[in-house]
């Protein structure tokens, strides 16, 4: 056996090694399956650079192309107590908010900023999908008014980009009172006639589509990108009819006057500067 652990394992794992090194520098687009370059796709802001194809852009990054150089600054939001319930299911949610954390770096799937896009000044709160599905719970509404605060005080635009599975069961109903206090929290928005822009992002689903996701001033569509309530599976079921099979995408929520833009993700910049142009020339 000597040989084989001496001579034979270390060319084995040194095989294997190669082949991790080649996954990490390509990666293959989930519509069209063709091989990217990662940092070409990087810089493509994570859009597929033959199909057009949206990947997964978290906020960290995607916020880092959407501001100003160095203009961004991240607004600190508490999330002592997540677990008031005690609440465990097949794992305790304890244990799902630790793992979480761990990948995201984030005290919950919220990426709460104020910086400048193109010189005016902005909040942005994007959501995490890694962090339990961008699940929306307690510290998520308390993060949400917190971003509404600093932009009434600041009298800039807030910037929502929600990407969530909907409300985060492990928290009972006070999960779904976050979608009456984030709607209520909307209202000093507009009281101080400062617009709320929305990007829609994949998937923006359940609780948070029928909260702030859908109450924006302007509602601006990442391409195919997945926007409803329930599942396509459940409302065929329920209606006992086919739907369309573009039915809930960002394109469909055009067509049929939910979504008022479909821009690409390298766009939004400059779609949203001319937005903030306009709606902030008059106040
Ligand atoms: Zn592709």
């Amino acid at each position: 056996m000597n040989w084989l652990t001496k001579s034979v394992l270390p060319k084995i794992k040194a095989f294997v090694n190669k082949d991790e090194i080649k996954e990490n520098l390509w990666v293959k687009c989930n519509s069209c399956e063709q091989m990217i370059f990662s940092k070409d796709l990087y810089e493509n802001l994570n859009i597929c650079t033959t199909c057009n194809f949206h990947m997964p852009f978290y906020p960290k990054d995607r916020l880092k192309f959407l501001f100003d150089e160095n203009s961004m600054e991240l607004i600190d939001y508490s999330s002592e107590n997540q677990d008031i319930l005690n609440f465990k299911d097949i794992k305790k949610y304890s244990d799902r908010l630790k793992q979480s954390k761990l990948v995201t770096e984030q005290d919950d799937c919220i990426y709460l900023a104020k910086g400048k896009i193109k010189n005016f000044p902005v909040v942005v709160a994007a959501f995490d999908f890694r962090f339990m599905g961008g699940s929306m719970g307690r510290s998520v509404g308390n993060a949400f008014i917190k971003g509404v605060n600093v932009a009434v005080d600041q009298k800039c635009a807030f910037i929502t980009i929600p990407s969530s599975g909907g409300a985060r069961m492990q928290e009972g109903i006070i999960s779904l009172m976050q979608m009456p206090r984030t709607i209520a929290a909307l209202q000093i928005i507009e009281d101080a006639k400062l617009p709320h822009i929305v990007i829609l992002s994949n998937p923006t689903t359940g609780g948070v589509t029928a909260s702030f996701a859908m109450l924006g001033d302007i509602h601006i569509a990442e391409p195919g990108a997945t926007i409803g309530f329930a599942g396509k599976r459940v409302i065929e079921k329920t209606v006992k009819e086919k739907l369309p099979e573009n039915f809930q995408t960002a394109e469909y929520l055009l067509e049929h006057g939910m979504v008022d833009i479909v821009a690409n993700r390298n766009e939004h910049r400059q779609v949203l500067s001319n937005i903030l142009e306009i709606t902030l020339s008059n106040t």
